[in-house]
């Protein structure tokens, strides 16, 4: 049972960033558990070509599900197919990312399976044949280890946090035969509602700029986005706190926290937030911290690696300016 199983998500037919992240996580665990890296990739037509390129990460093989009914998430029918997989072969473990679709997948499968599953993972080993994993708990002020006993074991690994790990096999492609009956799903996805077009989501960004209340009016998400672009659109992504997401100002789909979404960027900006436990929840795991705030008893500059106590107004366009000018 020491194969590994990775979960490769794609959308579009485009292979997502983290998938790569959990390919390679896959491959070293399998080295551990002495057997081999499975990938497993489900979606619509012509994907084969799409995921082919996991084998450079690691995957000996790449399973593909591919039809047309399947080319956006449907929650049933995906189970089912990584379940299957899952009975096909003979897995000590089964990776997902902590992506949307991960984290509604890989329950499902663990209760199809009947085995437990571990969520929003940092760390995995498979020291002495057992899947040994570390999660946080409390709202990420404690880390509990848990040695995962039965097989597989059911994981979703924390985007931003395992290194994608380029690896020279070459992975052979295989199709699955798949069936699909999309009359029988009691569930099924209507609508994909994507941020402004090109824009990174929050969750997967190396860099996050993130605003609170402080910012005063949503008029002057200007200074982040400028910010943004000074670092890069294409690495770093905006994010908020739920005071100005339940105002209105930003979407939902930038909050982080408890009740939004877990960032682990390399470079998170607190900028006009606080610091309260619940937006702590979603951000303290990144890398580095910067936080912006005129009061210098703020909670965040608890877990800042770098404060600034001043006005934001003052400080955010300074701060662009000096990041404009090294990387000119
Ligand atoms: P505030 O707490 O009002 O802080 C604004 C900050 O801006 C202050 O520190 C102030 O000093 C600073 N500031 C003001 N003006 C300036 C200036 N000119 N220059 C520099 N700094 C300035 N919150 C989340 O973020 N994410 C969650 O997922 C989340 N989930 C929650 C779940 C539950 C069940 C509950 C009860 C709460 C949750 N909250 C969450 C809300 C959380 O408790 C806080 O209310 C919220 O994070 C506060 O947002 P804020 O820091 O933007 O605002």
């Amino acid at each position: 049972m020491g194969d590994v199983l990775a979960f490769a998500e794609q959308r579009d037919g485009v292979v997502r960033g983290v998938t790569h992240e959990v390919v390679s996580t896959a491959a070293a665990l399998a080295s551990e558990l002495g057997g081999e890296c499975h990938a497993l990739a489900i979606g619509g037509e012509g994907l084969s070509g799409s995921v082919g390129a996991l084998g450079g990460f690691g995957a000996a093989r790449v399973k593909v599900a591919a039809d047309g009914a399947l080319a956006g998430y449907a929650a049933e029918a995906w189970a089912a197919i990584v379940v299957e997989a899952v009975r096909a072969g003979s897995y000590g473990a089964v990776l997902f990312p902590a992506s949307a679709v991960g984290r509604d997948l890989a329950p499902r499968v663990a209760a199809l399976l009947d085995v437990p599953m571990a969520s929003d993972v940092v760390e995995v080993s498979g020291a002495g044949g057992a899947v040994v994993v570390r999660r946080p708990v409390y709202s990420g002020k404690a880390f509990a280890r848990l040695r995962m006993d039965a097989s597989p074991a059911v994981v979703t690994l924390r985007p931003n946090v395992f290194p994608a790990q380029e690896r020279s096999a070459a992975g052979a492609v295989e199709e699955m035969a798949v069936s699909v009956d999309p009359s029988s799903w009691k569930a099924r996805v209507v609508e994909f509602k994507t941020a402004s077009a090109g824009s990174l989501d929050v969750s997967e960004a190396s860099v996050v700029v993130s605003g609170g209340r402080g910012m005063k009016d949503p008029e002057n998400w200007a200074l982040l986005e400028n910010l943004r672009d000074a670092l890069g659109s294409d690495v770093a992504a905006l994010g908020a706190s739920r005071a100005v997401v339940d105002a209105g100002w930003r979407p939902h789909g930038e909050q982080v926290g408890q009740t939004g979404k877990t960032v682990s960027p390399k470079l998170y900006f607190a900028v006009g937030i606080s610091g309260a436990i619940q937006h702590l929840a979603g951000m303290r795991s990144s890398g580095t911290i910067v936080a912006v705030n005129k009061d210098p008893d703020a909670p965040i500059f608890g877990v800042a690696d770098y404060g600034i106590v001043g006005d934001l107004f003052e400080v955010l366009p300074a701060l662009t300016d000096q990041v404009k000018a090294l990387k000119a």
